[in-house]
């Protein structure tokens, strides 16, 4: 038997297998299962999300033998015709090829006569937005006031450049891109059932790359396979993809870790030489870093290999560290090249300690203290003492080797906490004079002093008796 891709194999056939459409397909069901049909849909959204298999199952239900039914029997004549592709009250065509008034008028030339067998007869016009104004106008006509038997539905992955008058007519249904997790599962069940053996990581990589679209992943995967000579395996999958493997990525979060700048450019070097795209690295990266940040607080990752780095790196340096690799990726087209972009943006990223803050003392008052003071001190530093005490820089803490970088900030805070102890001093001494000005004022006030002489006569008074 020849072989039959993916795709193709695993098309849904019915509205239960169809996967990450839920909100659509509830609302269908619910048309069928009540009879509240419509005579024009709209399915929008990107390739490979469902779209013309909705309509197909779709058609199908209405057309099924028994009854119109969100479950057609698939035992029938017309559900057996709907599963082999031929069905003669189904009604075909790819806008994007038939595009002229003249291949619309033909289509349409027979939309007054009964259905040859079934109970309706259903025009599923695929990229609609690509018909000529004039087949627009052609289609108008039958779309006001349509036959009682004939069902339209259209596709299109850019329903912007559809007329309103023809949006108007037809309920809309927008389709969602695909949860790569959606996406992850649907690979899963299908590889098990092909018995094709896959590890989760190269299935993690294949549903991201698909972007949203069901149809690319299983693509995807049927490329995989004969990458891989029957098997899926991250390595081949990687190569297949010119992509970035997780291993990579986790490989970057640990020298961020260490610090360690010599390593980070070797390891850069070398991902040059295996000719990485460093575009999407900065992608995985800034991945990794919102499920790191969204896992420290569910205490869940999605991939495995990211669990090791929970509660490694503080909020506040995920935070950063996203905002630098967004900026990063921003600039990547204004770098000479991306290597020396990617290198930049990561170098930057080293330039704050993304370790959590284990040290209990350094209350975030006395920071906000040291910064001030710092920044009093010297001005031109401002911003690498909002570093020190925003996202606890080497300095503040540490009990690390120090550096030369960091020799200079210990003598500046060195010099900040004895500046606060003079600082300190000087108050307390005007406060202490200005307590007693204020007492000399309150002394003066001749309604205090005439209690006061009041209170001494009667002390002297008691005294005498
Ligand atoms: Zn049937």
């Amino acid at each position: 038997m020849a072989y039959v891709v993916l795709a193709r194999k695993y098309r849904p056939r019915e509205f239960q297998d169809v996967r990450g459409q839920d909100h659509t397909v509830k609302a269908l069901v619910n048309a069928l299962d009540f009879d509240r049909l419509h005579h024009a849909y709209l399915f929008s959204g990107t390739r490979g999300v469902g779209k013309t298999t909705l309509a197909r199952i779709f058609a199908n239900c209405l057309n099924c033998e028994k009854k119109i039914s969100s479950s057609p029997c698939g035992d029938c004549t017309a559900c057996e015709g709907f599963q082999s592709g031929n069905y003669p009250d189904m009604y075909e065509v790819d806008a994007a090829s038939r595009t002229g008034v003249d291949d619309m008028r033909k289509l349409l030339e027979n939309v007054h006569y009964s259905p040859n067998v079934g109970r309706f007869k259903v025009y599923l016009i695929d990229e609609v937005h690509m018909l000529s104004t004039a087949s627009f106008n052609a289609l108008l006509k039958t779309l006001e006031e349509p036959p009682s038997h004939v069902k339209f539905i259209f596709a299109t992955t850019d329903p912007k450049k559809v007329p309103l008058t023809v949006l108007s007519r037809c309920l809309q249904f927008h389709l969602r891109n695909i949860e790569p997790t959606v996406i992850k599962e649907q690979l899963k069940t299908i590889l098990s059932q092909e018995d094709i053996p896959f590890d989760e990581d190269s299935l993690q990589l294949l549903s991201r790359s698909a972007q949203g679209s069901m149809r690319d992943a299983l693509s995807l995967t049927d490329q995989a396979i004969s990458h891989g000579g029957g098997s899926i395996a991250i390595d081949r999958v990687a190569e297949m993809l010119g992509t970035v493997r997780t291993d990579e990525v986790s490989e970057i979060l640990n020298l961020l870790i260490q610090g360690n700048r010599k390593a980070t450019l070797k390891f850069v070097d070398q991902l040059s030489k295996q000719a990485v795209s460093f575009a999407d690295l900065l992608e995985n990266l800034q991945r990794s870093i919102h499920e790191i940040a969204l896992a420290q607080i569910t205490g869940q990752t999605d991939t495995d290999q990211l669990q090791a780095f929970l509660g490694k790196f503080s909020a506040e340096w995920l935070q950063v560290a996203y905002q630098i690799l967004v900026v990063g990726m921003r600039d990547l087209k204004y770098a000479p090249d991306h290597k020396v972009g990617f290198e930049m943006t990561l170098l930057r990223l080293l330039d704050f300690e993304p370790v959590m803050d284990t040290n209990p003392d350094q209350t975030p008052i006395k920071k906000e203290e040291a910064q001030t003071k710092s920044q009093t001190e010297d001005s031109s530093r401002t911003l690498e003492s909002n570093a020190t005490s925003s996202i606890s820089k080497k300095a503040s803490a540490s009990k690390e080797i120090p550096t030369n970088d960091e020799q200079r900030i210990h003598q500046q805070s060195v010099k900040a906490s004895s500046a606060m102890h003079e600082d300190d001093q000087a108050r307390e001494s005007s406060v202490r004079s200005d307590v007693a000005s204020d007492r000399e004022a309150v002394l003066q006030d001749p309604l205090v002093s005439s209690l006061i002489e009041n209170f001494d006569a009667q002390i002297i008074d008691i005294k005498r008796r």
